[in-house]
């Protein structure tokens, strides 16, 4: 049976728990545990699909088609665990849940309530595949106070309870400011959220305390007497210079150790970070680098491409180069020329996105990185954005567009060599969906496998002529204009097995441009890049030594 942490944030947000608490999963790998990790949000919203990246960052896909917060790609970047549906919840599942069940009278007419209905939801979820592993981290979103939270703190506090003594440890992420004018790190913050979470009968075993430098003896004497933990379980976090770093410096630390000692596991088996070592080998010594541009619609917030920028990251490592990446704001080619702003740059990427907005200047873009013979990788939209380009520059089709553009205009402009995708295939399941139906959950969602052609750049890439990666969209390359696009240099290189729907197109005749229909970003992790991001990132590597 599971061993579990459930980890808390308190002062203020963004302090890096998703970071702390996969850095920890790393470790525990790293001494031979089995590890699963989950993040429940306090959120009303039923899951983050329909959340604005402007406002939560990229929405992370599962392998088994789940919608998530972004977090869960930090746990799978850090323990390479591919996240599951079932790694994720918001208060809206918890709550929606509760409320259908009353519907269908499962509660035999009782009234419904907050405890037990709603932390027993709560608990039922954490208990999902309990078995399965040696520790489930619990990471809770938001911080200790919140008023949506509550729910979650005492059900995690009932879940304790209900399991056998040590089964349970308990960790806090605070922050310790350091106050300039009296050169002092302040611990009065830290306290007052512990007092909060003891208020609500959480004690934390583990205090890990975010702060700019290390935490003096005196400091952390301190915190461990107001707090209640143990000095050696006060962990100080702090500012790196790569996420990367975080799993061997939390070790320094004693993190892992702390945890250990909590949940009395001795001796404690030895780690082993040969994979972490090399990692931050590869980051702190890159001979060289390359600049990508970004060409993008969310380039104001940059976790809107959270696993593209780290993927591009782990490309980097793969190639011993640095990434530089620039957000470029995709309208902008609208009403200027692209080349002053993209010569320059080694690569270009145009990742995913919604909606007209920013689209022809993402043609614009694809059309300069065409033309100019610099590696291109299009995700998604920047695939079919790839394709428009190709129909109206190369193929003749003045005014090849998307559906999805028309759909919103709510008239017909274009010829859709991108179409709404109204039925496929999932496993041997058919599905059906409409233009008009609810926003949430009305995508190609989750991995599906695609066959690429022998002998085509992307087969070298990967190896492998099956492979099967995560989708997220709703509208499809039309296969009625293959012939035409091929005639002309663009290859549909990887197609679903029923040769339907095109999963990948590249341009003969071009050192690397490849447009592909999913998200290849989601799978790659440091001690393992992408083969896409490798490989573009080493095409980038060849631009920039000629130049
Ligand atoms: N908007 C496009 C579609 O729905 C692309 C989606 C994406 O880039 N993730 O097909």
């Amino acid at each position: 049976m599971a061993r579990f942490i459930f980890i808390t944030g308190g002062v203020v947000s963004s302090l890096g728990k998703g970071l702390a608490s996969a850095a920890l999963g790393a470790l525990l790998q790293a001494r031979g545990f089995s590890v699963r990790l989950r993040k429940l949000d306090p959120y009303l919203n039923v899951d983050p699909g329909t959340m604005s990246p402007f406002e939560h960052g990229e929405v992370f896909v599962t392998d088994d088609g789940a919608e998530t917060d972004l977090d869960l790609g930090h746990y799978e970047r850090f323990t390479g665990v591919p996240a599951r549906k079932t790694d994720s919840i918001s208060s809206g599942r918890i709550y929606t849940n509760v409320l259908e069940r009353e519907r269908r009278g499962d509660y035999l007419g009782k009234t419904i309530q907050v405890i037990p209905h709603v932390t027993n939801e709560i608990k039922d979820f954490i208990r999902i595949g309990e078995d399965e592993v040696d520790f489930m981290l619990c990471e809770i979103g938001g911080t200790v106070g919140d008023i949506e939270g509550l729910p979650f703190f005492e059900a995690i506090r009932q879940f304790a309870q209900d399991k056998p003594r040590g089964q349970c440890v308990f960790m806090h992420l605070t922050l310790l400011p350091f106050i300039k004018a009296s050169g002092e790190l302040k611990t009065k913050p830290t306290q007052h959220s512990v007092k909060e979470l003891r208020s609500i009968g959480l004690a934390p075993d583990i205090l890990v305390c975010r702060s700019e430098g290390p935490i003096p003896v005196k400091e952390r004497e301190k915190l461990a007497l107001f707090c209640n933990v143990r000095p050696d379980s006060v962990i100080a976090a702090q500012d790196l210079k790569s996420i990367y770093e975080a799993p061997l410096a939390y070790h320094r630390e004693g993190l892992d150790q702390a945890v250990l000692d909590a949940f009395q596991i001795t001796p404690a088996p030895k780690p082993q970070l040969d994979r972490w070592e090399d990692v931050a080998d590869r980051i702190f010594h890159a001979e060289g680098a390359v600049k990508v541009a970004i060409v993008g619609k969310y380039t104001q917030l940059e976790d809107a491409y959270k696993s593209i920028a780290e993927a591009l990251t782990h490309g980097g490592m793969a190639n011993r180069v640095k990434v530089q990446i620039e957000w470029v704001d995709a309208e902008l080619f609208e009403t200027e020329d692209p080349a002053p702003h993209l010569e320059g740059f080694h690569a270009i990427l145009v990742p995913g996105g919604f909606g007209e907005r920013g689209t022809e200047g993402k043609i614009r873009a694809a059309q300069f990185a065409r033309e100019r013979k610099v590696p291109y990788l299009g995700i998604c939209l920047g695939m079919q954005m790839a394709v428009i380009e190709a129909a109206r520059n190369v193929a003749g089709l003045k005014t090849a567009g998307s559906e999805e553009f028309d759909h919103e205009a709510g008239k017909k402009r274009f010829e859709p060599v991108v179409y709404h995708l109204k039925e496929w295939v999932q496993g041997n399941a058919k599905v059906e969906r409409k233009v008009t139906d609810d926003k949430g959950g009305t995508m190609r969602l989750g991995a599906y496998d695609a066959v690429l052609a022998e002998g085509s750049k992307v087969a070298e890439i990967y190896g492998a002529t099956q492979i099967d990666e995560r989708h997220r969209h709703r509208y499809e390359v039309d296969l009625t204009y293959r012939d035409q696009l091929e005639a002309v240099g663009l290859k549909f290189t990887g197609m679903s097995p029923d040769g339907r729907l095109p999963e990948i197109v590249e341009w003969e005749d071009h050192p690397w441009f490849i447009g592909v229909q999913f998200h290849p970003e989601l799978k790659s992790k440091p001690f393992e890049p992408h083969p896409l991001f490798a490989d573009f990132i080493r095409a980038a590597k060849d631009v920039s030594r000629l130049v």
